[in-house]
Formats: structure tokens, C-alpha cells, sequence
């Protein structure tokens, strides 16, 4: 029985009602007079259910596709301006008991180095990832309770945020570990933490069961119950994603938004973030061996589906994708990407020794982050290092509430400048610095309040003058 107000898992994730769904769909999608309803109701900017938003990512034609494309980027320009968040990822460690058969980390692979950092091999990472001018990361970490436990977790967060280094800091520090119970969310909560991500993976749970079949993992209830003990945790910046390429895109897309639907239903607000992640090549992981890949079309319009169905919630894509890839989806509703990363455990302070391979994953983007932070530029964007919302208490209900009314911009915006402004002093080539300040001279022509618009002024002054860190 599907209700989006339950507490189960399988109720609040109904296969009868995705497969209803996908019927409806396919019944639909050649229906242009409901397509054009549903597009028209996107168009008001509060968001479509799964299953109108199923209509549309069933719909071929290519008119259509050429007005969904259309409203996703007009609606990413509304909410997101042409702001684009930076964020690296750091491995803690590659240890892992689970069995997920699409992850290298999986416990049977014994060929591919394992490796857990000591905390001091953490600070020498995040002394790194503040060189290249990060100033928010996503710990990543394999499950595994004795090598590492909540409190290893725990700890490395201390450590990140007790860093300062020159001029750098890690302000944000977001986590993506296995599912944990409400009392271990809470500590992560009291550890300053900003989003908690955990990836679906897939949505299909006799999939799930299959494809991870041995290890805590296997229990798709516990895993996909996570985001409400998490809320119940008091985390109230939960991130969703599903990883394409393991089901049929159509039902995690079904599933992705009834998802967000339900937390919703129970906890007033809606994910934070969804992430877009498509299975990789790995240590022995073939992502031919997986025959459910999406093609880059397909992907691009599950982004701008994503991005008309819930025009409030960030989108975020890694280097994973190519640069081409990334510039495309960029237009059509990102608004986080991750640059300069490395997947190893350990890589920033110093590469990999070739002899050793502990990475989660090929990555496709490779450029250094003053690469990224030069290229967005150019191709019209305005990186963004802010970290402001969540210190400023601006999570959960808070922060939706201001996003949905547009509000968010009188604070992200000049945010973003000044945060770039940081960036171009202290950590930019000659080239990206040139290109940034005549960005930010065009870009503070824009904030709208006079009064902002000084103070910012002020700042950036204060910014060349040493002083870091200022937020609206
Ligand atoms: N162990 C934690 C968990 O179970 O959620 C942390 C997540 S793991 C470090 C990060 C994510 O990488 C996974 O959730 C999965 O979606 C993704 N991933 C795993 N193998 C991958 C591959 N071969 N290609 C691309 N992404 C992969």
C-alpha cells in the first residue's frame, strides 16, 4: 500500500505504485495535451508529483523535450542564478565488510590496497585541500565498524574543522557514510556537520538484495528508512541519489521522487541535495557488466526532470562525469560540483604511489580546481565557496522556506562574490585571478540593495586586506 507518510519503507517506496507509475507513463507520454498541463504546472515553480514528473521524462518529443529542457534551465537561473558551489571529497578510509558487487570496496577484493588514515595523514590532506582553496568537503568512508567506527568519524571531523592553515579553512564539512542509527545521526549532528548524503543506490528492492548480498548493506529497509532517523537525529539537510546504471532510470527516478516526497510528508522539508552519480570503471568493476547505463542524453534530461520536479533542492555532480558532460547539465540544473578530486584514500598531500590502488572509482574530470574555477568563469557562472547557510542556522524547514521564496538569493549571491574574492587572493593562477575580479566588478553591479551592495564593496576591500570570512 503506498503512502508517503509511512515509516516503512516499503510503503513510502511502493513498487506497485512505481510500476503504476511507469504504466501511467507509457499511456501518457504521447498524451501532448497532459504534457503540456504538466509542464504548464511546472512552470509556477512549486514542483511536480512523480508521477507527472514520470510523463515528462517518458515524453520523445522533441518539441516538448525542447520546452522541458528550456523551463529546467529558466528555473535553475531563478532559484540558483548562475551560482555554482564548490566541494571536494575526502576518503577516510576504504575498509568495507559490505558486498556491494558495483564497489571495489566490496570485502572480498583483496587485491585493492586498503588504507584508513591516521588523523594525522587527515590533517595533511585537508592542509592540501586548503592549498588548492577547498573550503567545504564530503568525508566519504566504507562501512566497517571496527576499522571505522562513529567515533573514528567523529574525530576526523574534529580534526578538519580544528585546521587552519594560512588563510584556509574547512567551513562545511558534509558526510557520506552507511546508514547508522538516530543515536549515532545525533552525534554527527553535535560534530557541526552540514549535509548527510547517502546514496539509495537503487530503488528496486529485490535489485537492492541482489546487489548487495552480503553485509549490514543488505537490509534495504534499514538503508532506505535512513534519512528519518537522521531527521529524528536532529540532521535536518539530508542528500539523496540514486547510482544510474544499476536499474531501469525510469523506476529510480519514480523512486527518487517519492522519496523526496515522503520526507516532505513527515519532516516538512523536502532533501537538501539529490546527486546524479553513474556507475564507473574500477579496481575489478566493469561498468559494461551493468546493462541498465544511461546514455548522456537520457542523463541530461533526467537532471532537467529533476530540476523542474524540485526546483528548491540542490543538484550535485562529481567528477565522474566528463568536463563536457558536466558543462552540459550545468545549464540544465546543478548547482554543486566537486572539482579536483581525488577518489584514493589519501592522494591530495601527495599522489598515490603507482603500486598502490585504493580508489573508489575513475574519475573523468581531472583538472586541478583553479582549472574548474577559470573554466565556469568563462563559460558564465560565479563559483562559490560559501558555506554561510548552515552556520548561519539556515537548514532544514529554514532554508527551504527561504528558497522556495526566492529570499536566498540576497544572501548567496554577494556570498558567492565574496567567496570567490577570497579565493582569487589567495589561491588563484594569474589567469583565473584576471578573469575573476573583472567577473566580480560586472557581478557586485547586480545585488540589487544599495545597502548590501556597499557592504559588499567593503568587504572585498577588507578581503585584500587579510580579514577572511565574512557571510551574510
Ligand atoms: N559506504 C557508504 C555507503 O554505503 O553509503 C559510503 C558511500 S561510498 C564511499 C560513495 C558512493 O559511491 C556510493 O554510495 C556509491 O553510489 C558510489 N559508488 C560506488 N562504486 C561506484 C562505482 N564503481 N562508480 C561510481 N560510483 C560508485
Amino acid at each position: 500500500m503506498y503512502n508517503p507518510s509511512s515509516l516503512k519503507a516499503e510503503e513510502f517506496i511502493c513498487h506497485d505504485e512505481i510500476m503504476d507509475t511507469l504504466a501511467y507513463a507509457d499511456t501518457n507520454k504521447d498524451n501532448l495535451e497532459l504534457v503540456d498541463k504538466i509542464i504548464e504546472k511546472a512552470k509556477l515553480r512549486k514542483g511536480l508529483t512523480h508521477r507527472e514528473a514520470s510523463v515528462l521524462l517518458a515524453c520523445d518529443n522533441p518539441e516538448k523535450n525542447n520546452e522541458i529542457f528550456a523551463l529546467a534551465e529558466q528555473i535553475k537561473k531563478d532559484f540558483y542564478g548562475n551560482r555554482i558551489v564548490l566541494f571536494a571529497p575526502l576518503y577516510l578510509s576504504n575498509y568495507c565488510v559490505n558486498g556491494c558487487v558495483y564497489c571495489p570496496y566490496h570485502a572480498k577484493n583483496k587485491h585493492i590496497t586498503r588504507k584508513k588514515m591516521t588523523q594525522d595523514e587527515i590533517r595533511q590532506e585537508v592542509i592540501a585541500l586548503q592549498d588548492m582553496g577547498h573550503k567545504r568537503l564530503a568525508l566519504e568512508a566504507g562501512e566497517d565498524p571496527v576499522n571505522n567506527p562513529i567515533e573514528y568519524i567523529l574525530e576526523s571531523i574534529k580534526t578538519i574543522y580544528s585546521i587552519k592553515h594560512k588563510n584556509g579553512s574547512i567551513r562545511r564539512v558534509n558526510v557520506n557514510i552507511a546508514a547508522t542509527t538516530v543515536e549515532n545521526y545525533r552525534k554527527l549532528k553535535e560534530a557541526g556537520i552540514g549535509t548527510y548524503i547517502l546514496f539509495q543506490e537503487t530503488y528496486h528492492k529485490e535489485s537492492y538484495e541482489q546487489l548487495h548480498p552480503t553485509g549490514p548493506k543488505h537490509n534495504y529497509a534499514y538503508h532506505t528508512e535512513a534519512m528519518d532517523r537522521a531527521m529524528e537525529g536532529g540532521i535536518d539537510d539530508v542528500g539523496l541519489g540514486v547510482l544510474f546504471g544499476l536499474e531501469k532510470y525510469r523506476y529510480e527516478f519514480a523512486g527518487l521522487l517519492m522519496h523526496a516526497e515522503h520526507l516532505e510528508a513527515v519532516h516538512g522539508v523536502g532533501p537538501h541535495t539529490i546527486s546524479v552519480p553513474r556507475i564507473k570503471r574500477a579496481d575489478d568493476i566493469d561498468p559494461s557488466a551493468f546493462s541498465n547505463g544511461i546514455d548522456d542524453d537520457i542523463f541530461a534530461k533526467i537532471v532537467a526532470c529533476i530540476r523542474i520536479s524540485v526546483p528548491y533542492t540542490g543538484m550535485i555532480i562529481s567528477t565522474r562525469e566528463s568536463q563536457a558532460c558536466r558543462e552540459r547539465v550545468l545549464h540544465l540544473g546543478i548547482s554543486q560540483i566537486s572539482g579536483g578530486s581525488k577518489t584514493s584514500v589519501g592522494g591530495y598531500a601527495k599522489p598515490e604511489p603507482e603500486e598502490e590502488n585504493s580508489a573508489q572509482f575513475d574519475t573523468s574530470d581531472k583538472r586541478t580546481l583553479d582549472e574548474i574555477i577559470c573554466w565556469l568563469m568563462q563559460i558564465g557562472y560565479l563559483p562559490s565557496f560559501c558555506t554561510a547557510c548552515y552556520r548561519e542556522g539556515r537548514t532544514g524547514d529554514r532554508f527551504m522556506e527561504l528558497c522556495k521564496s526566492k529570499q536566498i538569493q540576497n544572501c548567496c549571491h554577494p556570498n558567492a562574490i565574496m567567496t570567490l574574492k577570497e579565493y582569487l587572493v589567495d589561491y588563484a593562477s594569474p589567469k583565473t585571478k584576471k578573469i575573476g575580479e573583472e567577473l566580480i566588478k560586472r557581478e557586485i553591479n547586480t545585488v540589487p540593495k544599495e545597502k548590501v551592495r556597499q557592504i559588499v564593496e567593503d568587504n572585498l576591500g577588507k578581503i585584500e586586506h587579510g580579514s577572511r570570512d565574512f557571510r551574510f
